[in-house]
């Protein structure tokens, strides 16, 4: 092969569209605690451009976790984000989260840098609860066009648990709506803390919020308005492909697109719900060029099951064994709707290995 000829990219790799680097050294999380104890006045701070993190401490915490569990699991890239409870949005003033925001994509930069074969970057965006939404638009465009991410996580309720800001539907976020299309990057909806005690995090609050999002979307015209926009709702889509039949009936009771029509081109859910019934139901109920492959991992669910003896948020196994899908339809859930959907992530794995290529002649 010559230099000029395009570097194949196998069909049939395993894409992980959902982990986050919840094993980030300490000194990352304590710079946070600092920056909070200060009141977000850095030259108070011991490191106020960041902490000292060298390559090797990303190495080490990498290796003994998530790139352990790619090998393991058979997964060969992972779209890879900040830690969702650690955006914190809640917490601290919009400038506060604008410095935090950036040491945090910073940081991911790093790894994917380190390991880009197995890594490709989205960023956090720095929100705060009564802000607009504009306001996150240069860091967002900061890591997609000068760091090259591919995408972001969009807090649809920076309020920790409060929803104190209007609905995702509601003209306050479209700003931010056009750039993303303008970038031609999605959003993953991804909450982060919950404050407010009703609502756990992990087990309620994300629940929570992905499926009060879907069915905001579900009841407006937001697809029509910005028909490129991209949206994926995490975490099995919350209790929507349980109550698909009550979203479907609400849908024609308001005269809306049903379920799988308003999903379209436009929003996908991912398979992070940790057991064989739930990923049978999402094949049979939802469209399969809808879903997307993801654990979530590493540290949403942490055990095992006692039951199979295997983690939760080992994944591929229940789609490999679901009776629901074909081998075409599992390669879309694997890769093929993850490279529809990333417009730039096809171009950065290209340029990855044309890379290593290069370096290997
Ligand atoms: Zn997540």
């Amino acid at each position: 092969m010559t230099p000029s000829e395009p570097t194949q990219v196998r069909t049939n790799m395993i894409i992980d569209c959902h982990g986050h680097y919840t094993t980030a050294p300490a000194q990352h999380e304590a710079w946070r605690q600092e920056q909070i104890e200060a009141k977000g006045d850095l030259s108070k701070l011991a490191h106020r451009h960041g902490p000292q993190i060298s390559d090797d401490e990303i190495r080490e915490s990498l290796e003994l976790n998530q790139l352990r569990l790619q090998r393991e699991r058979g997964t060969d890239l992972t779209i890879f984000s900040p830690r969702a409870g650690g955006m914190g949005h809640h917490v601290g003033d919009e400038r506060m989260n604008q410095d935090w925001s950036r040491l945090c994509n910073d940081l991911i930069k790093r790894v994917c840098d380190l390991y880009p074969e197995n890594f490709a970057p989205v960023c956090q965006l720095p929100q705060s609860p009564g802000c607009r939404p504009e306001g996150v638009i240069p860091e967002l465009t900061r890591c997609v066009e000068e760091l090259g991410f591919i995408g972001c996580n969009l807090n649809p309720d920076p309020s920790g648990g409060r929803w104190t800001d209007p609905p995702m539907t509601d003209p306050w976020w479209f700003p931010l709506y056009e750039k993303l299309e303008e970038l031609d990057v999605p959003a993953m909806i991804h909450v982060s803390q919950s404050c407010n005690p009703n609502f756990h995090f992990t087990g309620a609050h994300y629940i929570n919020a992905d499926t009060a999002v879907f069915m905001q979307i579900l009841d407006s015209d937001l697809f029509e308005r910005f028909p490129d926009l991209k949206l994926i709702i995490p975490h099995g889509g919350g209790a929507v492909p349980y109550h698909w039949g009550r979203y479907r009936g609400l849908a024609i009771d308001r005269g809306r697109l049903e379920p799988a029509a308003l999903m379209g081109d436009n929003l996908y859910f991912d398979t992070c719900v940790y057991h064989q019934p739930g990923i049978d139901l999402m094949a049979k109920v939802v469209p399969v060029d809808n879903v997307l492959f993801a654990s979530e991992m590493h540290g949403a669910v942490r055990c095992a099951d006692p039951d199979s003896g295997h983690f939760f948020d080992d994944t591929r196994r229940y789609i490999e064994t679901c009776e629901y899908l074909s081998d075409e339809d599992r390669q879309k859930i694997f890769s093929g709707n993850v490279r529809r959907l990333y417009r730039r992530l096809l171009p950065a794995i290209i340029a990855t290995k044309t890379k290593s290529e290069t370096a290997a002649r």
